[in-house]
Parts: C-alpha cells; structure tokens; sequence
C-alpha cells in the first residue's frame, strides 16, 4: 500500500462490510476485518468481515436446514417472484455495482456496460423466468418388462446445498451466473468469493437480504481471506454440491477434497484459447481479436485468445497489424471511460505476469512490444500490453496460462498444422477461426478440441448458451438448459401399467 493519490475524481465507493449468514447480515465471529486494496492506486477502498471456519460452518448448517425445511426446492411460482425481486433490485442499484466494480476490480469503465456488469444484471432476468418454466418430469415411452407394460418418469430435483467458489476477474458476472441458474432450480447456497473482490458478493447478499423474500439461510454470502474458509465447504458433508470458478490448479485441489464426500464438482478453469488465422483471412478483422483481446481486462479473462496462429505466408503482416492494435490500446486510471485497459488485480498477479514475460525472453521469443511496467504509471498494478512473435508453440509462454495482457504468436504451415498446434494444450476452454470461407472455418472449429469457438468472428456469449472446458478447462457448462441441468439431480421411477398420469 502507498500514500498515492487517485488519478482522476470519481464517486466515493463503499461496500457492503458484512457477511450474509442464515438470513442476517453480520460481522465475522471476533470481528476480524481485512482490507480492499483498489488496484488502481494501491490505497484501502475499506474492510470487510474476514469470516472463520465457524462463520462458514454456521452457514453451510443455514443452507441445509432452508433446504431441508422450507418449501423452496418445490415452490417454483416462488422462486421466480424471488428471482424476479432480486433481479429488480440489481436493476435498481446498477450504478453503485458498477462504480464498485471498477474500484475493487480495477475494470475499466467501458467494459462495464458489457460483460462486467449490465451483461449479468440483465441476464439474471433470463434465470428468473426458469423456476415454472422448466419441464422437471417427462415420461419416456411405455416399454414392456417381462412380458408387462412399465411406463419411466423421469424426474428431476435440486441437488440439495450448493457451495458456490468464484475468483475475483469478472466477479459479479461469475457470483450472479452461480446463483441465478443454482437458486432458480432451487438449490440452497453459501457462496465465498475471492477476498480480492469481496464486495461484488456481500453487495449481492445484502440486496437478497433487503430486497427480496429469499427465506433466512437459502442465500449465504462468507467472505474471506483466508482461502481454507472455503476449502471447509469442499470437505463438509452437508454440502451436495461444488460449482467453482477459478484456476486449473485450485479446482484439482477442489476436486480431490470433494471426492472424499463424493460431492458433485463443476469446474470453469483456466484456458490457453488459440485464435487462427487462415492465409485466405482478413487479418484486419481476425487479428484484433487477440490483440486487443489479450488487453480486454489486461488479459484477466478466461476465455481470451492468448495465442494468436497465423499462417507462415502472412505472419509477418500479422505480427505487424498485432503491434499496431495494441500501440492503439487506451490503458490507465479505469475510472477514465476512454481507457481500454486497467491494472490488473493484485501486486502478486503483476509479479506473476513479470515472470512469464521474462520467461518468454528467457526461451528466445522475440519481444515485439511492451513487456514491463509502464513509466507513467508507477502506482496501480499496470502492466503495458506485450507481444511475443517467432514463440516455440512449447514454450512456456506458449503453453501456461499467464492471465496478463501478454500475447504470442505463432506460425503454422497449414491447417492440420494449425489444429495441431492449437490442441497441443492441457486446455480446452474457447478458441476461433477466420477464414474468406465460412466453411473452410467451420470444418477447422469443428476439429478444435475446445468447448466455445469463435467462427469468423461470430459471438457465442449469451445466457442461453452453454460455456465451459474440455479438458483441464474444466468440467460442466455454465448457462444455457445445459447449465440449469448441473444444478438439478435426475430420478428415474418405474411404474406398472400404460395409462400415464
Ligand atoms: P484461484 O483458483 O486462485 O481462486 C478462485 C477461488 O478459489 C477464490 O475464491 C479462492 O479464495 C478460492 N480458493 C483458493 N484455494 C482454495 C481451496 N483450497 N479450497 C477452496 N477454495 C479455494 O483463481 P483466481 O486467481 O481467483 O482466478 C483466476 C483463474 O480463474 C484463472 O485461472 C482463470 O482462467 C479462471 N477463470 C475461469 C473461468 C471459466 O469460466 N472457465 C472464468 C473466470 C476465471
């Protein structure tokens, strides 16, 4: 932390300090606090409870009896007048959320009328109509057993208690597409966010609390900053289910403690999305996608296309056209609504990032821009947009996910050759393809082993739309029916006879 001022004037932001336990909000138990850190300027925006694994055990016992005990999980009409309510009051209060977010997760002010925040507050209306309007049972056809007919129902239920892990890039977008789909199938929750961005949770359980008739105990928010806290809801029997955001490595730690209950795990982890480029492609319109995608958030996104395939015929052209968009890169205080990029989250993170890009120096990429710390910006956690070309596909910097606006590139002799390289990845997560011919382009996505592709710069993003990993990116899909459905158990029952109910 410094004495530095903030760069531009802006509105004085405070939280919500207090955790969301069995309908109340309230201190952590000794009332212990810790500091968000505004990434922008490295000063205390203000403190938040700092829960303990009492706190969290309190409200995971909350959550199983509002399961258990109340008529949620079968009062879809509910649900969704609830849903409706909490939806009405994101709405009411978007301006606050989005100032909050732009404090406490240093996103620039323009991204926050896309996907930081309008985007998942006007999704939330999409999950609020799904509680009675979702088919739960549906009989298969009658089938004879033993010479009798049966007719199968097929049912499905809410899992039971759900414990929601998210990390702190895009922490509204991700608490809110956590608990819409898990509360609209009528799941119980405890959702613990990263103590990076604590606010876009505790805001969130403080609407529920104040706004809403979501009974005591179905909505639990534990902040904390102490990531052992929410290891507690991986371990503890009274929780059904994990849905986690965050990195590769964090949701294999995940994924072994819950095994121990065999809990049901949903995992959104890290990716290395490769964008390629076909000699036939505009690179004017398929090129931007990573370079200035990699700066989108200073390259904290998921999804991004971090490593950028060209064609060896028009590499150099590209390498060019990469260095100029990103020399077009606004990038500064986020609060200025001309800046593209902000900082990124955390001193930690910024030294996470430095090292990757001495790394890629280190391995013999060629450093083509950028690559430190921007001179004037000496406070905040910055970090100047930075392109590698002539990248060895295994190289380090070719292969980790560095989660800074750091892009490679990487020539490929022809198509097999690009798909080669693109699933030469412990990753699965997007990608996308350009090509003059869109079926050139859709017969190379096809082959791409990844859940979400772009095909000549087509958008997939939507809440009707299923997001999520093959490989280490993780297992499920987020949104879409087929998001719902992770939040619902199936039973199957068997009844004799052919007249169905
Ligand atoms: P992280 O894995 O460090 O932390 C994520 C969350 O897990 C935080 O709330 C943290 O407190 C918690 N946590 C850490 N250790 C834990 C443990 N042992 N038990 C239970 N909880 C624990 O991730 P991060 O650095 O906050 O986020 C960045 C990562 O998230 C990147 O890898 C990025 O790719 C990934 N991400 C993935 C998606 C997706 O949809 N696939 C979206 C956004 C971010």
């Amino acid at each position: 932390m410094t004495d530095a001022a903030p760069k531009t004037t802006h509105p004085e932001v405070s939280g919500e300090p207090r955790l969301l336990i069995d309908g109340k909000l309230v201190e952590a138990t000794g009332g212990k606090t810790f500091a968000n850190i505004d990434p922008a300027t490295e000063l205390t925006l203000g403190d938040t409870a700092d829960a303990t694994p009492a706190d969290m055990e309190t409200a995971i016992a909350a959550a199983r009896r509002a399961f258990d005990e109340t008529s949620w999980a079968e009062d879809h009409a509910f649900r969704r007048r609830c849903l409706e309510q909490f939806h009405a009051a994101l709405d009411t209060h978007r301006d606050e959320l989005r100032n909050l977010v732009v404090a406490e997760v240093g996103s620039p002010m323009m991204l926050t009328y896309i996907m930081m925040v309008d985007g998942p507050i006007d999704d939330l209306g999409y999950w609020a109509e799904k509680p009675d309007q979702y088919e739960y049972e549906h009989w298969l056809p009658v089938r004879e057993v033993f010479g009798q007919p049966q007719r199968r129902l097929i049912r499905r239920e809410p899992i039971g208690v759900v414990g929601a892990i998210t990390p702190w890039n895009f922490p509204l977008y991700l608490n809110l597409a956590k608990l819409g789909p898990a509360l609209a199938a009528g799941n119980t929750m405890v959702l613990k966010p990263a103590p990076d961005t604590p606010w876009s949770a505790t805001f969130l359980g403080r609407l529920i609390a104040e706004e809403t008739d979501i009974p005591a105990g179905v909505v639990n928010v534990v902040a904390s900053s102490d990531h052992m806290v929410g290891e507690v809801l991986t371990t503890d029997p009274r929780v059904d289910m994990i849905t986690f955001t965050g990195s590769t490595a964090t949701g294999r730690r995940i994924m072994a403690k819950a095994s121990e209950t065999v809990k049901k795990v949903f995992l959104e982890l890290g990716g290395k999305s490769a964008n390629i480029v076909l000699e036939d492609a505009d690179l004017a319109s398929s090129v931007p996608i990573s370079a200035m995608g990699v700066c989108t958030h200073s390259g904290q996104g998921c999804a991004i296309t971090t490593r950028l395939l060209v064609h060896r015929s028009r590499y150099d052209e590209a390498v060019e056209m990469a260095k100029d968009s990103m020399a077009s890169v606004t990038y500064g205080d986020p609060w200025d609504p001309g800046n593209f990029q902000g900082p990124l989250i955390s001193a930690k993170q910024r030294e996470r990032v430095l090292g990757y890009i001495e790394k890629g120096k280190a391995e013999g990429a060629r450093l083509v821009c950028g690559g430190g710390i921007p001179a004037h910006l000496p406070k905040g956690y910055f970090v100047e947009p930075t392109l590698f070309a002539d990248v060895d596909p295994k190289a380090t910097i070719a292969q980790e996910e560095i989660f800074g606006p750091v892009l490679v590139i990487i020539p490929f002799e022809d198509d097999d050759d690009a798909v080669r390289i693109a699933n030469d990845s412990i990753y699965g997560l997007s990608g996308a393809v350009t090509s003059a011919s869109e079926q050139r382009a859709l017969s190379v996505a096809r082959r791409i082993r990844a859940g979400t592709l772009m095909v000549n710069g087509g958008l997939y993003n939507a809440p009707d739309v299923p997001f999520g990993g093959y490989r280490q990116s993780g297992l499920g899909r987020e949104n879409g029916t087929e998001g719902f459905e992770e939040y619902l158990e199936v039973k199957a029952m068997g009844l004799p006879g052919t007249a169905t109910a």
